[in-house]
């Protein structure tokens, strides 16, 4: 009875291997057109090289215009599926006015789940398993790697879909990450690869990548185009030079130190310091270079700037509103919309705060309040509030007995459109964000400054900022002057 018991198992594997899901015939297919699963399979590397451009996310001039990008040379990609391993290396050049290193150089990996940096020195510096995660999922936007991952047995496909010539379907690998590949209905190559991520300013997001022009390597093909964007903001615009299937990479697995380091949080955490610089003026300073200013008015304190992120915020929110517990805390003026700015807007809407902000930001306030922030819920999207916004036009000045806060439109800057500077009068007090930062390297649009202070005739003595540390108006120009740009 042996023999025939073997044949209908036999026959039962055959029955299942010939009905192939229709979403597993596009992976086959598409794993075919690109040398075949055999092929895919034996891959120990791939080292993708290149030059291409890439855009500095959230720091346009305005929020609609285009953003600044970096310049990229000399970046390379390893990566070594079967072991979850990817280094890459670049150096990036500002092609805009930039205060800080105008050409970079940095190195990054991911090794499983231990994700690194390489700094200048050469040290490695173990980050959080957030960034391990979006690394593993950066790693899968190539079409060999992805294919790869569909055919793992653990992987589950689902949600066929055509879009013009395009076929969709839906990879869920074995860490849970889903992901949509694009295959193209008469050439069968991966046209893209998309998954969601979470942006603290947007959200979540659509991270897509689109690969163009196939070459083949004796049988593999590689696409030489590879164009990310983050929602519909373009991140990097890659030309692959020279594509390398199985090349001595070196060995680049995370360094044995780095698996037994402690893994640092997502954010670090935050210390708020107050600082008393005018009467009813405070300085909230602290860890990092992104600082508030509150203002004490009769009945109430507004505060200048909501920066970085939620964490940031909600720790100035709660420091501001120890200093005077009988004032309430109402406003926040938002200086711009840089990310770096507009980071805590969430979350002094959540908080109940009326946003001041110059009127170009207003539209691009709205959507970022009203984003879905789903993957991470931050304070709004656990306790949803509407946005009270109050537009500023060229001027405002906000004004009691105990407090005079005009507010100007910065004119004329050549990074910054929509930003708002303060002047307390009685004070002779500047407070700014990135018109100056006592630490910045070089001072490109330094002339801007006191060019916007004499245009309103202001008789500035004390400069108090959101980026670096307190100094008088005579130091700041003096600094500008040292290192102009
Ligand atoms: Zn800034």
């Amino acid at each position: 009875m042996k023999p025939i018991f073997v044949f209908v198992i036999s026959a039962l594997i055959t029955t299942a291997c010939s009905r192939v899901s229709p979403e597993m015939q596009v992976i086959h297919d598409a794993a075919e057109a690109l040398g075949g699963q055999a092929r895919i399979q034996e891959i120990k590397t791939l080292v993708i090289e290149g030059e291409g451009t890439a855009p500095n996310l959230g720091q346009n001039i305005t929020p609609d215009s285009d953003l600044p990008v970096w310049k990229v040379t000399k970046f390379s990609r390893v990566i070594d599926p079967a072991n979850s391993r990817m280094r890459v290396k670049q150096v990036r050049e500002a092609q805009f006015l930039f205060a800080g290193e105008t050409v970079q150089t940095q190195e990054y990996g991911v090794d499983g789940e231990v994700a690194y940096s390489i700094g200048q020195d050469g040290a490695a510096a173990r980050v959080s398993e957030w960034v391990a995660r979006e690394r593993q999922r950066e790693m899968l936007h190539h079409p060999i790697v992805i294919i790869r991952a569909a055919l793992q047995s653990e992987s589950k496909l689902s949600n066929l879909r055509s879009e013009g010539d395009l076929q969709l379907v839906d990879v869920t690998t074995a860490k849970g990450d889903t992901f949509t590949l694009a295959v193209n209905g008469t050439t069968k190559l991966p046209e893209r690869v998309s998954s969601m991520s979470y942006n603290d300013n947007l959200g979540d997001v659509v991270i897509e990548t689109s690969f163009s022009t196939y070459e083949d390597l004796a049988g593999l093909k590689m696409p030489k185009g590879l164009t990310t964007k983050t929602d519909k903001y373009p991140q990097f615009d890659l030309l692959v030079t020279k594509n390398s299937v199985n090349a001595d990479a070196g060995d680049f697995a995370a360094p044995e130190a780095l698996k037994a380091a402690q893994v640092p949080p997502r954010s670090l955490p935050v210390t708020v310091t107050a600082q008393e610089v005018g009467k009813g003026i405070w300085w909230l300073a602290g860890s990092g270079n992104h600082r508030s200013i509150l203002f004490e008015f009769d009945d109430h304190l507004t505060l200048f700037e909501v920066p970085l992120n939620e964490m940031r915020t909600l720790a100035v929110i709660d420091t501001a509103r120890t200093l005077r517990p009988d004032k309430p805390l109402t406003h926040a003026i938002v200086s711009h919309h840089h990310f770096d700015h507009s980071g805590g807007l969430r979350a002094a809407v959540a908080r109940g705060l009326t946003i001041i902000t110059y009127r170009d930001n207003v539209e691009f306030f709205k959507q970022l309040v009203a984003r879905k922030h789903s993957i991470v819920q931050d304070a709004l999207a656990r306790t949803p509030q509407p946005l009270k916004i109050e537009p500023v036009d060229e001027e405002l000045t906000l004004k009691d007995r105990s407090m005079e806060v005009r507010l100007y439109h910065l004119k004329d800057n050549p990074r910054e459109g929509t930003n708002l500077f303060a002047y307390i009068p009685r004070d002779r007090m500047l407070v700014q964000a990135d018109m100056y930062d006592s630490g910045w390297l070089q001072h490109p649009w330094g002339d801007n400054l006191p060019f916007n202070i004499k245009l309103h005739n202001l008789q500035v003595e004390k400069s108090v900022p959101v980026h670096g540390t307190v100094q008088s108006y005579a130091d700041v120009l003096k600094t500008i002057a040292s290192h102009r740009g």
